[in-house]
């Protein structure tokens, strides 16, 4: 296929497919020839490992994953793509386009059968507009799969690898860096768009952990006591959390732990949390 990064194809594809770009879906098409070659190096995929796409847009990123992977499988919303992509992405006998909401579709019966035996990995240049809701649907379900590379608002990117404790750090990161080890690998200019978006992205990947220190019911109060916190960001934890009956008791249990009953969330370490969720 010809450079989908070239603007002058891009309008081509655009008049011939009768195709405009929908602000509502985040279609904001990658041109700076530079970064789906380095997200695709970066994502970890290799000849023998599958690897899921959310967002194929005119196939861009999928066209450098498919010379890399095994196999890709891409997960694209817009019916009015699906033949661009029959075109674009004809060279490539190893993807498979399925149209459908990432936010509804079976990811796990996906992985189960379209990639049986495979290292799966997951590459995207994500719709902004769905970033954390995405995010947080791959990692609560633990999906099989080894790292998540993600083109993310650079705000965003941020927050979701902001260090324990920190000021960045919102009820997103703690959830992030409780299912992953986080890491901002590169930052991406918004020129490198069409339509240009009016803010800057970065790219960031989230390698899954295998195994995680909670059970269920711990990880359900987790992230209960983690909302609860957060939603009250500027308040004392022993007045949000109620803990114990008094406030006094919450205060002690905290003190017992090692927190300070004065902290305020963005002040507790990842292990805080553990431990908070391990209380009976
Ligand atoms: N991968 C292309 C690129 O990098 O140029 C397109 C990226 S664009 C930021 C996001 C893509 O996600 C669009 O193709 C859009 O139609 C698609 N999309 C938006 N919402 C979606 C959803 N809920 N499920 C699947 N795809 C979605």
């Amino acid at each position: 296929m010809e450079n989908l990064t070239n603007l002058s194809v891009i309008r081509d594809l655009c008049e011939r497919y009768q195709f405009s770009f929908s602000k509502g879906l985040g279609q904001n098409f990658l041109t700076n020839p530079g970064i789906c070659p380095k997200m695709a190096d970066l994502c970890g995929v290799g000849k023998d490992s599958g690897v899921i796409e959310i967002g194929a847009g005119f196939g861009v990123l999928t066209n450098e994953l498919a010379k890399r992977a095994k196999k890709v499988v891409v997960i694209e919303i817009d019916h009015r793509l699906l033949p661009v992509l029959n075109e674009t992405l004809s060279e490539h006998e190893n993807v498979k386009v399925i149209l459908g909401d990432v936010m509804k579709v079976d990811l796990l019966r996906i992985i189960e059968e379209e990639f049986f035996g495979m290292d799966v990995f997951l590459c995207a240049n994500l719709p902004y507009y769905l970033t954390s809701p995405i995010l947080m649907r791959l990692l609560e379900q633990r999906l099989p799969l080894s790292a998540v590379t993600v083109m993310v608002q650079k705000e965003a990117a941020k927050r979701l690898t902001a260090k324990m404790p920190s000021k960045e750090a919102g009820a997103v990161t703690a959830a992030v860096r409780y299912y992953s080890d986080p890491a901002l690998l590169f930052q991406v200019n918004r020129g490198s768009f069409t339509p240009s978006p009016k803010v800057d992205s970065a790219v960031i990947r989230l390698s899954v952990k295998k195994k995680l220190p909670l059970t269920e019911k711990e990880e359900e109060r987790l992230f209960f006591l983690i909302r609860k916190a957060y939603n009250n960001r500027r308040k004392t934890l022993v007045n949000t959390l109620s803990l114990r009956e008094t406030k006094e008791e919450t205060a002690s249990l905290l003190t017992s732990l090692g927190i300070s009953a004065t902290a305020r969330p963005e002040e507790l370490s990842l292990e805080n949390w553990l431990s908070l969720a391990k209380l009976a």
